[in-house]
């Protein structure tokens, strides 16, 4: 038996403690069996993907699941092949390596018959020869799909007398941060207290660094947590070691600090910054493609080019730019479902973040921002908080702070349930 993550949507053959993805609880775990797609269609086409995470990999294994004869091309300029970003925090943390995290192995792709091209950087695309142009070469498409990913944003310049000021996005730039820790860098300050920045600061932390978190807003994790559930979770945070500075931006760096706009000035080794993404569109904009924060596509992942698609972070369905590993891999699928002609709609999935670090768990779907009511139970002895929104009468998002047990239940139920019931299953 298989059995699916509900919050990240990865598979796995074992039912794990923890999702090695995400961080969900097993209790987010349901049973899954494996559908094999009823489409077959071989080919002698070319179809060439641009990408080398999960997006990528998913639209390679459903064109190959379609079509057996077909040429699979990944171009990547990472130097790794496919692997688990979301567990890059473990990789700071030094709990995992690269062998962890790899999605599938070298023979996986021998066997499959998909040609890897690592560390090779597209550069633009000839749509009407239908070619992708590289350094050192091209090659030709009949189906093309970007899934070129995202960016970390900083908006921060490195120069000579600054201190390291380094974001985290590849397995290279944990490695960097590694590095500098076991040369002997003490104290970090992490620049954006948002999901990622927060995973940052404990992995950092559980390697003995003096961790600060800057935070612009008036609460951390404020997309996924109400300002009750972000007040406990930053008592938390500073209870093991952390501190949290909110409402506060960095103004001015030196090469052993870094100037806060209130004045002081922190000690710090490097900078880290967290603050969000860009998605990776320059290509699509190259080739006349339409685009907004991300490459549009309609249902099946389409761009306005009938033979060129886009998925994952650097696609935006519907106003949507991905973010997520599950969104990712769901578009994935549905893109490389359609490059062979099986077209099938892209249902959205429900955005969902489960933490896990220091002893505290929490999960959060959905929104708790534009609620007409909502209903919470608090046991403050044991640190448990949990909140239920409601939007005209259905439940509109979910906290689970320090109990997710209900989390599975909870992504059953978001946008669905109406009040009784989810207040009878979930609280
Ligand atoms: C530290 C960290 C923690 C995260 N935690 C979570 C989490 O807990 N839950 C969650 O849902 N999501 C999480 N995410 C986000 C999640 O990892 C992404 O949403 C997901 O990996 C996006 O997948 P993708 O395939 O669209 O893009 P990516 O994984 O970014 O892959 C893009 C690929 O495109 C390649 N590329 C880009 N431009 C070019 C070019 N011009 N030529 C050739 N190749 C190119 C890159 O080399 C890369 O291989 C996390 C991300 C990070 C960095």
């Amino acid at each position: 038996m298989k059995w699916k993550c509900t919050v990240c949507g990865e598979v796995f053959n074992h039912l794990p403690e923890v999702c090695p993805v995400c961080g969900a609880q097993k209790t987010a775990f349901s049973p899954y069996e494996e559908q094999q797609p009823s489409f077959s269609k071989d080919t002698d086409e070319s179809f060439v993907i641009i990408g080398g995470g999960i997006a990528a990999l998913q639209a390679a294994k459903a064109i190959r699941a379609r079509n057996k004869t077909a040429a699979v091309t990944l171009i990547f300029s990472d130097t790794k092949i496919p692997y688990n970003r979301p567990a890059l925090s473990d990789v700071l943390s030094g709990e995992l390596k690269f062998s962890d995290i790899v999605l599938e192995n070298y023979n996986y792709y021998k066997n499959n018959n998909i040609t890897l091209m690592p560390r090779t950087k597209a550069k633009s695309i000839d749509r009407a020869v239908k070619k992708v142009v590289f350094d050192g070469g091209e090659l030709a498409y009949d189906k093309l799909l970007l899934a070129t990913g995202a960016t970390a944003f900083c908006p921060f310049a490195v120069a000579e007398d600054t201190l390291p000021i380094l974001t985290v996005r590849s397995f290279e730039d944990s490695a960097t941060v590694s590095a500098l820790i076991d040369k002997g860098s003490k104290r970090v300050l992490i620049a954006g207290g948002g999901i990622l920045g927060i995973e940052a600061a404990v992995a950092l932390n559980s390697r003995g660094v003096e961790v600060t978190v800057v935070e612009r807003g008036t609460n951390i994790v404020n997309v996924q947590l109400d300002a009750y559930a972000s007040g406990l979770l930053s008592e938390h945070l500073s209870q093991n070691g952390i501190k949290i500075l909110t409402q506060t931006t960095v103004s001015a760096f030196g090469t052993d600090g870094v100037r806060l706009d209130n004045g002081d000035f922190l000690q710090s080794d490097f900078m880290l910054v967290s603050m969000g993404v860009r998605s990776n569109i320059e290509l699509a904009i190259a080739a006349g493609l339409p685009t907004n924060r991300g490459i549009i596509v309609d249902d099946y992942m389409r761009t306005q080019d009938k033979d060129i698609f886009a998925a994952g972070d650097c696609a935006e369905y519907y106003g949507r730019a991905g973010g997520l590993w599950i969104i990712s891999s769901a578009q994935g699928k549905t893109a490389g479902a359609a490059m062979c002609g099986d077209l099938s709609p892209y249902k959205t999935v429900p955005f969902a973040t489960a933490f896990e670090g220091l002893g505290k768990s929490f999960f959060s779907v959905g929104s708790c921002q534009n609620a007409t009511e909502s209903a919470i139970f608090e046991d403050k002895q044991k640190g448990i908080y949990k909140k239920l929104s409601f939007k005209d009468g259905k439940l509109d998002g979910v906290i689970l702070f320090g109990d997710t047990a209900n989390s599975n239940k909870a992504m059953e139920l978001v946008y669905t349930a109406d009040i009784e019931t989810a207040k009878r299953l979930l609280l």
